[in-house]
């Protein structure tokens, strides 16, 4: 593509005659929609890169160890047997995300998509830094293979390993724990083989889609890209140039003060990363953001024209009708709301105490004599997981009182998330139905005056 301005109309701007991909070397570009994006993915980036490594009482504060099958998000910890609160979470986040297209359009695409975030706020400044402007990047691809040319791509690239390497890092601490990252960093790779591999498969990918695929992954792979479409109206915001205010444009108009405020001067295709002429209309390649709108508002300005001949705008207003919130969009904030309550509902009558009795190995019952009595045990190892202030205590009642719990261990003191003891339960044949039955207990935690009392169940077994 030797200059935007031969984009073809029946092709992507991102493809030669042969369907060869044209990689965009994007100009650069300064506006208000530029300065507000570039904060808020400052933002986020800290966010992504500080959020792994804030501990609570030396507990991490986001930590997802799917080994263990435990997940503590903002210092709540979930179990596996909550993952019903994490389907919650993810119908929860895909019906926001629906509620936001349906509204304010791609705005999950230009302003806070990793991709999106991390290609501009980093792997473009990397680019522009060592190979130059987007006129110097294009001569420097042009140019025959030289020394100027081979150090400059391998800094370019070096410098993107480094950044794709932290990046993928930070992800990992997610996962194994920042701390222990740092300790297994410092082994030889042998020694966490899967862990090893996995990041280099991560970086490798990083690299790949940061570095080179980039807006291909917008057009080709992404699945919401899409379906959101599906997901908008005509109500919905799209980035758009105002056709009404700017054709015919200056250079085809046929006579003085006929033309529109378009001087077609193809800026707004030049800064465009996924390379598209918006003013060919809403095309599904249009990532949101905003490019074409300060490069066009500063044409605008120079032109003595007023700002907004690209905008952020909806179908309906771009035909001179009032916009207003579509119905659809009620329909995912209602949803929204239903499951959040749901979820929050669920949360509040979550228990903080789960039991498992396992059987202990030998004969399932004991008989033994008291008190001329003949009565039957059962043993069981109780593993608890308790959520919550350690230094509690925990005890086990049976709700039969011709039941008898019995344990050295009992009332416990909780000094770890998961605890385990051993039980005897005492019970005459005569409770048994079949030779089985299923006794309901009590768990009482106890933390000075307030008791929290969560009700179980334990199947005991005797002689028929
Ligand atoms: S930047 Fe504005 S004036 Fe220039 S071609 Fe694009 S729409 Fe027309
Ligand atoms: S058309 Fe404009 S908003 Fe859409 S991707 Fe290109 S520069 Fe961004």
């Amino acid at each position: 593509m030797s200059s935007n301005r031969e984009l073809h109309s029946t092709r992507l701007g991102t493809t030669d005659e042969k369907g060869r991909r044209i990689m965009p070397q994007p100009d650069d570009v300064n506006g208000k929609w530029k300065n507000r994006r570039s904060l808020f993915y400052t933002f986020l980036i800290a966010v992504y890169l500080i959020l792994p490594w804030i501990y609570v009482d030396g507990k991490q504060w986001v930590l997802l160890n799917i080994p263990k099958r435990e997940f503590t998000l903002f210092g709540h910890i979930f179990h596996a047997y909550d993952s019903i609160y994490l389907i919650f979470v993810l119908l929860g986040f895909m019906l926001l995300i629906a509620f936001i297209t349906s509204v304010w359009g791609r705005a999950w695409c230009g302003w806070a998509c990793p991709q999106t975030v991390f290609i501009d706020q980093i792997y473009r400044k990397i680019e522009r830094f060592v190979e130059g402007n987007a006129r110097k990047r294009k001569a420097l691809n042009r140019s025959p293979i030289s020394f100027e040319k081979i150090f400059k791509k391998f800094s370019k690239w070096f410098l993107y390993l480094v950044v794709s390497l932290h990046i993928v890092h930070s992800f990992l601490g997610y996962f194994v724990g920042t701390r222990n990252l740092v300790n297994i960093s410092f082994q030889a790779p042998s020694e966490n083989w899967f862990l090893f591999v996995t990041m280099l498969i991560l970086t490798g990918i990083t690299l790949f889609d940061f570095g080179w695929f980039r807006e291909q992954f917008c057009i080709i792979a992404c699945p919401y890209g899409r379906f959101q479409s599906v997901l908008m109206d005509e109500n919905s915001l799209v980035v758009a140039y105002d056709e009404k205010r700017g054709e015919p444009r200056r250079n085809v108009a046929k006579a003085p003060g006929e033309e529109g405020d378009c001087i077609d001067c193809f800026k707004c295709v030049k800064v465009c990363p996924t390379g598209i002429d918006i003013r060919r209309g809403t095309q599904m390649e249009c990532i949101a953001c905003t490019m074409c709108i300060d490069a066009c508002d500063e044409i605008m300005r120079k032109m003595k024209r007023p700002e907004g001949l690209i905008k952020y705008t909806s179908e309906k207003e771009l035909t001179g009708q009032k916009r207003k919130v579509g119905i659809r969009s009620f329909v995912y904030l209602s949803l929204l709301v239903v499951v959040m309550a749901g979820a929050v509902v669920g949360l509040s009558k979550r228990s903080s105490i789960k039991a498992q009795f396992l059987r202990m190995p030998g004969p399932p019952f004991t008989k033994i004599v008291e008190d001329e009595k003949e009565l039957y045990i059962n043993r069981f190892e109780t593993k608890v997981q308790v959520i919550g202030r350690k230094g509690r205590t925990l005890s086990v009642e049976s709700m039969d009182s011709n039941v008898e719990i019995v344990s050295g261990q009992l009332p416990l003191l909780i000094s770890k998330d998961r605890e385990s003891f051993v039980i005897f339960v005492k019970f005459k044949k005569q409770l048994l139905k079949n030779g089985v039955l299923s006794l309901p207990l009590k768990l009482i935690v106890r933390d000075g005056d307030s008791v929290e009392e969560t009700m179980t169940e334990v199947g005991i077994v005797g002689p028929l």
